[in-house]
């Protein structure tokens, strides 16, 4: 089933952090779905990766497994995402958000909101509202955000490196 979700899920990124959930380092994840006209679809095909299934299949099978690798954990679907949440106490954070802001990435606070939600710390948050952070090559960048310093980068790099390995992840690429 975990060659099947790397498949399902397609980025590397989006891999680790549902484990970055499922083993504790955090509470709560958002993954996207894959829209079959998205530029992330094209970059599949490119890839040669044809069969990408459907956003209702990724969606179907990633609930299923949750229900059978971790039950205890919730999914709340939103603008094309799911969210993965460990911690019962985050579904109303999550729910509140979602009732606040249908897509809260396109409004400042509603950014703001969720980067503190999905355990960013407040300084890398403000950082990337400002848009002052150092360059990096996101497309293989194994964490979930930019961090506004090494020092907030370390816990993270060392706990997603620590995944990679244990899930055999190859962070070198953005896709499985
Ligand atoms: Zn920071």
């Amino acid at each position: 089933m975990e060659e099947q979700l790397k498949k399902i899920i397609g980025l590397n990124g989006w891999y680790l952090d549902i484990h970055s959930v499922k083993d504790g380092f955090r509470d709560v994840c958002l993954v996207g779905l894959i829209g079959e006209d998205s530029g992330r679809q094209l970059e599949f095909n490119l890839r040669g990766v044809s069969s990408l299934p459907s956003m209702m299949e990724q969606a179907v099978f990633v609930g299923e497994y949750v229900e059978r690798n971790m039950p205890q954990h919730k999914i709340i679907p939103a603008w094309a995402h799911l969210f993965f949440i460990a911690d019962d106490s985050k579904v109303d954070d999550v729910e509140h958000l979602l009732s606040d802001y249908s897509r809260p990435v396109r409004f400042k606070n509603g950014e703001r909101k969720l980067g503190l939600l999905l355990g960013y710390s407040e300084c890398c948050v403000k950082a990337h509202l400002e848009d002052r952070l150092p360059y990096r090559d996101y497309s293989t960048y194994p964490i979930p955000f930019s961090p506004c310093s090494t020092e907030c980068e370390k816990p993270w790099m060392n706990e997603y490196l620590r995944l990679a390995r244990k899930y055999g992840v190859n962070i070198s690429r953005e896709f499985v």
